[in-house]
């Protein structure tokens, strides 16, 4: 390694490929490459793979597609190669078995062919009151059987028997291991509860430990920048780094996500029961925007500084540090979340808000055959008039039903309020005036329909919220006339008729 690049920051987002992107993982992700981009160094994708129990295939196009999707590129990963390849841990195990072999010639690790049996075994009989669960260690490691106790050659005989055997560090007891934790402050552990870490399973395959320092270590990893989850491995990564004689990267522990409430980290099954979506993949679902998602997750743990709320990517960038993440956990709201949704939604253009609202108003499209969506003017009013009131680009499909098609139906205590005995009366002049309407814009509508009012001396409301019921089949919405014009005369005389006929 050289010194050039040790001085460049590099820092690496490591997820293991066992499943969805979780917001958390999303997260560790964005502070990482809010990290590089602010110090012009390098955010690496390194996919971590060696627990071939858990492995999903699909995993890690998911990861791939769901930090895409929130708008960040690695520098290097599995699809963009850089200078520190490869990048997914089951294509590095030669390296792992290198290191792990250095460490058994210097001394700090040795070969264990203990089955699980024995060591269970050895757990019974070391128990005691203080210590339920004696660990395969300092204290016990000398009443196993291991290359500490065996002769060279019945190791040997054993190996090429092919026993079944790990790779275990050999840790040093009654120590202190003290860092300081770039978020955390200095945080100490006592070595006492350190096992003998296993370096390589009896599959072949190193642990998460061993490789996850090996490769920050050979990618040049300056800061590794995760969640507080992994606070416990840290003495064990430490010690690695110790054996190996290496200086470890700087560490900053980000706060737990918590469940809505604070009790507890955010878990699957609280999420799952509450609606709440806590992967990348259930937030697109959702309709959520990736910058609603991305500013949302960003200001869990940080803070700018001052009350600003909405940044977009290049400021959270700009202004991201270590030392604005709090300690504490942070929690999960929902409601938040889509506050900051509503006001990426009303600061999109109408051609953006359309854009983002398209896959939802194609399926509407094929649904309606009313043709309104093919009328690309009215199309762009209606956006602009519902703009103002949705919270999701797919609002425009869903609230915004009635563009698309007649109502089927008409919100029943509205109903009650709004439709009086004179209402069908009224509105039926009031729709054989409206047909004969050469223009129609929304001025137009309104002072027709208040010159109407007047003339049949009722008050404009009387016809104003039984025309909204009938036009729309709801009491709220946007403006009446506005609507009105963006419907169109004709479509307002139909639905007017056909209320009458139903409501009578
Ligand atoms: N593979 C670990 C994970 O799934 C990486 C933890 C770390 O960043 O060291 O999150």
């Amino acid at each position: 390694m050289t010194e050039s690049f040790l001085s460049k920051v590099r820092v690496r987002f490591a997820p293991s490929p066992t499943g969805s992107l979780h917001i958390g993982g999303l997260r560790t992700a964005l502070f990482n490459y809010f990290f590089a981009r602010r110090r012009g160094g390098a955010f690496v994708l390194r996919i971590e793979d060696t627990d071939r129990a858990r492995f999903v295939r699909e995993a890690e196009h998911n990861i791939l597609s769901g930090l895409e999707w929130a708008g960040i590129q690695p520098d290097e990963g599995p699809d963009r190669p850089g200078d520190f390849g490869p990048y997914r841990q089951s294509e590095r195990r030669v390296m792992y078995a290198r290191y792990a072999r250095q460490l058994l010639d210097e001394g700090h690790a040795y070969y264990a062919f203990d089955t699980p049996e024995e060591i269970e075994a050895m757990r019974k009989r070391f128990a005691t009151e203080e210590n339920p669960s004696p660990k395969y260690d300092a204290v016990t490691r000398g009443e196993m059987t291991n290359s500490l106790g065996l002769s060279g050659e019945e190791v040997r005989r054993r190996i090429d028997r092919k026993d079944a055997h790990v790779v275990r560090l050999k840790a040093d007891p009654g120590g202190r291991i003290t860092f300081h934790d770039r978020i955390r402050g200095r945080v100490s552990f006592s070595t006492g509860g350190v096992d003998d870490q296993i370096l390589i399973k009896s599959d072949g395959m190193p642990t998460y430990h061993l490789a996850n320092v090996v490769d920050d270590r050979e990618m040049g990893i300056t800061h590794v920048i995760r969640g507080e989850e992994w606070l416990p491995s840290t003495p064990k990564h430490l010690l690695l780094y110790q054996a190996f004689g290496w200086e470890p990267p700087e560490m900053a522990h980000m706060p737990l996500i918590m469940n809505p409430g604070g009790k507890g980290k955010l878990s699957k099954r609280h999420a799952e029961k509450q609606g709440l979506p806590v992967t990348v993949e259930q937030c697109r679902e959702a309709g959520y925007e990736p910058e609603a998602v991305v500013n949302f997750l960003t200001l869990l743990g940080w803070n700018p500084g001052d009350d600003r709320e909405l940044f977009s990517v290049d400021e959270m960038a700009e202004l991201f540090s270590l030392d604005r993440i709090g300690g504490g956990g942070v929690q999960f709201d929902v409601n938040k979340l889509n506050w900051f949704n509503q006001q990426y939604v009303r600061g999109f253009s109408v051609d953006e808000l359309l854009e983002r609202a398209a896959p939802w108003l194609r399926d509407r499209r094929s649904a309606s055959g009313v043709g309104f969506l093919e009328n690309e003017e009215r199309q762009r009013r209606m956006a602009a008039l519902m703009q103002p009131r949705i919270t999701f680009s797919k609002d425009l499909a869903e609230a915004g039903g009635y563009f698309f098609e007649d109502p089927a139906t008409y919100d029943e205590v509205a109903v009650k309020k709004r439709w009086k005995a004179d209402s069908a009366a009224l509105l039926s002049a009031y729709a054989s005036r409206l047909g004969d309407a050469s223009v129609f814009d929304a001025a137009q509508a309104e002072a027709m329909l208040r010159a109407f009012a007047e003339e049949r001396g009722a008050g404009a409301g009387r016809i104003i919220h039984p025309v909204r019921l009938a036009v729309s089949g709801v009491p709220g919405g946007p403006s009446l006339f506005e609507m009105m014009a963006v419907l169109g005369k004709d479509t307002c005389v139909r639905r007017i008729r056909r209320a009458v006929e139903v409501l009578g």
